[in-house]
Formats: structure tokens, C-alpha cells, sequence
């Protein structure tokens, strides 16, 4: 089929597939170990950590690894409230647009007295940078906002928040999860205190991903062990970090070619559905949002339905976030943009990758328009 689902995951790119294996062969002694073997993990481990940060724009020791964005939200969450607690840094303050994984860590928290607030979105799905600094106090144990919305691609304002957040002496740690192969924003020009990201985003394996954490700032570990200098025990998953590092290397290397072919197709990919019926409408049009990213509904047309039509016919896409996609819930993030339950509902994501033709958006322009264009005829749907 036509995959247009690249912010779920992506194919495994052949360099990180080939360095993978190579590691699962030869190099699968514990890089903990001091015997000759180790000391070649060791060294294959040094040199991923050195090829990933220089992708990111980050120092290698600034780099810890872990499972995955998750994990380093995680660490990133409770380190937070664990090294906060001493000087009365008790809040949480996120955006409402956080990924599902984040704000369920938020929700725990809040239900055991952690108070979190949220920061508002525009229509657009903008971040109200006013109600950020309304927020922010020296109080705040926390700031955490994504880099780019993982539902409408729509970017966040990364650099603002850093000195809204400096100023008031903040953390600030940025879910750069979608943002990570497909923008040119780096670690070291962001501004921000702390950085998470999955390698199987930007074409690595699933299972590892990272935290960056600014030099100079201490960040409580949650699993207590010596790997990654104290601050993520257990044994490194050699294997996926390589893999990590083969991805990023290639991403590095064609990054402003992606960037540009991603754009190219997406703007075709909008335009085309655009033209179709006045009924599709885009989330986010005309702000600035990741150049893969296509988030819209057909009228009030069920995105259920609207999606099992597409894969009959070829074409595979999800509806919001791929982890809410089994449960029948409105998107958190369509309704903080003032939809309405019915519009969350639906509501689909069009995602593309590096390696989408432009025959598969020709093809799917041409599917929407054979089997979704008729149900709008026939639901006779409000056109604003
Ligand atoms: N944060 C964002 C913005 C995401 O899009 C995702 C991916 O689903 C995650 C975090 C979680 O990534 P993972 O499931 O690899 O831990």
C-alpha cells in the first residue's frame, strides 16, 4: 500500500538495518566488560554516541540513551519534580497538545498532587506564548512542550519559551521527538535544558532513543546503575544505538534534500485535496508546521470510516495519534484547538516520508477522490 503514516514510524533505512546486523554478529560483548571484547563495545558505543550527538548538535556526554521518547519524558518528568522538591519547585507546566504518553505521565501525577497546568492553542493549533509567561514562575519545577505537533505537524515556539523559561530560571525540556529529520532546529540552538527523541522516527530501529540533557545541569537518574555516567542504568542496547547512529548519519547527510522533497509533495498533496470539495479542511493551514505533515477532515465524515475506505483502496494513514487510534476518543489535540467532538472524530493524518513518490500522492489524490468525494456528496455536508 501507499504508507502515508511516517509520524507512527518509519522504515528501517538499509545503512542502519546492515550496521545492526553487523553489531548482532560481531560486537555483542558488554560494553560494561573490561576484556578485550567489552573494550570493542566500548569503543563501537563512544563512537555511535559521538555520530548521533553530532547529528543532534549536541556534546556527547550531553547525550544519555534510552528506550525510546517515553522513557526520556519520563526521566525528564520526575527528575524534574525529584531535583525540584528541595527549593519548593513543585508545577508542572506542559502545553495541552503533548503527546498522549506525556500527558498520562501528567494525569498520574496530578492525581498524587502534582499541580500541572496547561498551556493553551490557538485555532491553529499555536501555543499561546502570553499564557506561558502568565504561567511560568520560579515555582516551576518544569516547562515541557513538544518541538512539532506528532497530529498537525504544527511547530512550537521552541526558542521563545527558552528565555521566557530562562528568565524565570526554568528547565526547559522539549519533546523534539517529531521534530528530530525533519527540521534543522538543533540541540545547541534551541535553547532548551532537555531534549527527548525515538530513533524510529527518522528511519532507526524501534526500542531507543535519547535524552539530552544541557551540560552543567544535574538530572536525577530513575533507574539507579553506572551505564550512560549514572544516569540510565542497564546494560546499552548496542545494536539500536548503532542503528541510531547509521540513521542520524544518513539524515544528516540528506536533510535539506528530505526537507525539500517532503515540502514539495505535501504542498501538492494539499493543494490536490483541497481542490477536491470545499468540505476538506486543514488543520493548521497557513502556520508553520513540519513539511511532512498533513492533518484534515473531510466535512464531518467519520475518520473511521474515511480510513478503512483509503485502505481498501491502498492507501494507509491513521487518524490522530497512532496510540489512541483502537479507542474511540476525540483527539486531545483537536479539541484543544476549539474542534468540536464530531470534527476531532473526523479528523485524519496524512504523513509522508522520505522515501513517498510523487505517484503515490498522485494516487491518493485520485482514491479520495473516487471514494471519499461521493460520501460527501451523499452526506450532503456543511461547507463554511
Ligand atoms: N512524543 C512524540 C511527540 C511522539 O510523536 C511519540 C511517538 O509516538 C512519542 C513521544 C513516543 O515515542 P516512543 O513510542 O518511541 O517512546
Amino acid at each position: 500500500p501507499v504508507y502515508l503514516d511516517h509520524n507512527a514510524t518509519t522504515a528501517v533505512a538499509p545503512e542502519a538495518v546492515q550496521e545492526m546486523i553487523d553489531v548482532l554478529e560481531r560486537v555483542w560483548a558488554n560494553p560494561s566488560s573490561t576484556h578485550g571484547p567489552g573494550q570493542a563495545a566500548r569503543r563501537l558505543l563512544a563512537d555511535a554516541r559521538n555520530r548521533v550527538a553530532t547529528f543532534l548538535g549536541c556534546q556527547a556526554t550531553e547525550l544519555v540513551f534510552t528506550s525510546g521518547a517515553t522513557e526520556a519524558n519520563h526521566i525528564a518528568l520526575l527528575g524534574a519534580l525529584a531535583r525540584g522538591k528541595a527549593e519548593g519547585c513543585t508545577r508542572l507546566v506542559l502545553s495541552a497538545v503533548e503527546h498522549p504518553g506525556l500527558l498520562a505521565l501528567a494525569a498520574r501525577l496530578r492525581s498524587e498532587g502534582t499541580p500541572v497546568e496547561l498551556i493553551p492553542v490557538n485555532a491553529s493549533g499555536q501555543l499561546n506564548l502570553e499564557a506561558a509567561r502568565a504561567l511560568l514562575g520560579p515555582d516551576v519545577a518544569l516547562l515541557s512542550v513538544m518541538g512539532a505537533n506528532n497530529e498537525t505537524g504544527v511547530l512550537m515556539p521552541v526558542r521563545e519559551l527558552a528565555e521566557l523559561a530562562r528568565a524565570q530560571g526554568v528547565p526547559f525540556h522539549v519533546d523534539a521527538t517529531q521534530l528530530v529529520g525533519k527540521s534543522g532546529l538543533r540541540f545547541d540552538a534551541s535553547g532548551a535544558d532537555l531534549w527527548s527523541l525515538s530513533a524510529h522516527k527518522l528511519h532507526g530501529p524501534k526500542g531507543v532513543g535519547a535524552l539530552l540533557i544541557r551540560r552543567g545541569l544535574s538530572w536525577p537518574a530513575l533507574q539507579a546503575g553506572r551505564q550512560e555516567r549514572n544516569r540510565r542504568g542497564g546494560t546499552e542496547n548496542l545494536p539500536g544505538i548503532v542503528g541510531f547512529a547509521a540513521a542520524a548519519e544518513r539524515a544528516a547527510r540528506t536533510l535539506a534534500d528530505d526537507l525539500a522533497h517532503l515540502r514539495a509533495l505535501r504542498d501538492q498533496l494539499e493543494a490536490s485535496l483541497k481542490a477536491l470539495h470545499p468540505a476538506v479542511q486543514i488543520h493548521g493551514d497557513g502556520v508553520a508546521r513540519l513539511p511532512n505533515t498533513v492533518c484534515l477532515r473531510f466535512g464531518t465524515l467519520d475518520a473511521e470510516q474515511v480510513l478503512n475506505k483509503l485502505e481498501r483502496a491502498g492507501v494507509v494513514a491513521s487518524s490522530g495519534a497512532a496510540c489512541t487510534a483502537s479507542g474511540t476518543q476525540p483527539s486531545h489535540v483537536l479539541l484543544a484547538m476549539g474542534a468540536t467532538a464530531l470534527e476531532a472524530k473526523a479528523s485524519v493524518r496524512l504523513s509522508l516520508g522520505r522515501h513517498t513518490q510523487e505517484r503515490e500522492i498522485a494516487h491518493t489524490v485520485a482514491v479520495v477522490r473516487r471514494v471519499i468525494v461521493p460520501l460527501l456528496a451523499a452526506a450532503d455536508v456543511d461547507v463554511e
